[in-house]
């Protein structure tokens, strides 16, 4: 299983509805999914459509060691797509792992005890923060999705991620490295989303996805309904945007783990 870590400490961003529609496109092309929310808010729980009574277990307590991510998991209505939920409970988390000496392994040491081959590849939902949900999740994965809104000062904020994720190599996981950045939110009717875009490329070179996921209503609107924009409106901007982003991110993925999906 490869465990890509969506992350940018600054919020709306689009990291949730990256997490939600990437989710989406990847079990449509066949792979099996696991999303995990580690955002207290639960947005990518809310917008799979996990109501709060069917949240038994949490990344709450696959943190604090109280359910196995096996256990927490549970099955979308998207075929191929599992979710651990998360749960106002999540917000409390970062006080109460303080104390633990392992703080910032909890999350790998769940992924590590997954029932092999239950999922070929995991999405983490990141907080807009630093802190230690993020840093669980930069430590449990092996790549870095980090969405960038092209509005002024997209890349502002940009440059303290990346020294995290440097003394996170150096500290704790040597094998992350970054998949990619993709632009979200582009208007191309709007002078500054292209100039915004243009400046990202020429700073970022070829991290940055050729996709570029357009700001669509439709997007804004599925998780109201529960569903990932992929099933509310397949043919829209936004959902186009994803699968094609989709196919981007698996060709950047190794190949064993395309084998394993084949
Ligand atoms: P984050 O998880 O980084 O805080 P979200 O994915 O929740 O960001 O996005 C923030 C807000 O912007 C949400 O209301 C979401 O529905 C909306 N949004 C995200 N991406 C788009 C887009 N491409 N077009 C229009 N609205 C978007
Ligand atoms: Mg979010």
């Amino acid at each position: 299983m490869i465990c890509v870590a969506i992350a940018n400490q600054k919020g709306g961003v689009g990291k949730t509805t990256t997490a939600i529609n990437l989710a989406t496109a990847m079990a449509a092309i066949g792979w099996r999914v696991l999303l995990i929310d580690l955002d207290p808010q639960g947005n990518a729980s809310t917008g799979l459509g996990v109501r709060q009574g069917d949240r038994l277990h949490s990344s709450y307590d696959v943190l604090l060691g109280e359910a196995t991510l096996a256990e927490a998991a549970v099955e979308t209505r998207v075929p191929l797509l599992s979710i651990v939920p998360a749960t106002m409970d999540l917000s409390g988390a970062e006080v109460e792992m303080v104390g633990l000496e392992d703080r910032m392994h909890r999350l790998k040491q769940a992924m590590e005890e997954a029932p092999a081959g239950a999922w070929e590849i995991c999405l983490l939902d990141c907080p807009p923060s630093l802190g230690t949900l993020t840093i669980n999740a930069l430590v449990a994965a092996q790549r870095l999705l980090v969405p960038l809104q092209c509005e002024f000062f997209a890349l502002e904020g940009l440059s303290q991620l990346l020294q995290t994720v440097e003394r996170i190599r150096v500290a704790y996981n040597p094998d992350l490295a970054i998949l990619g950045v993709a632009l979200t939110m582009f208007d191309r009717r709007n002078n500054l989303s292209q100039q915004v875009a243009e400046d990202v490329r020429a700073c970022l070179g070829s991290a940055v996805f050729d996709t570029v996921v357009p700001r669509n209503v439709r997007l804004s609107e599925a998780p109201s309904h529960g569903l990932p924009a992929l099933i509310y409106d397949l043919k829209c901007p936004g959902s186009e945007a994803y699968l094609k982003l989709a196919r981007e991110i698996v060709a950047r993925l190794p190949r064993h783990a395309e084998a394993e999906a084949a």
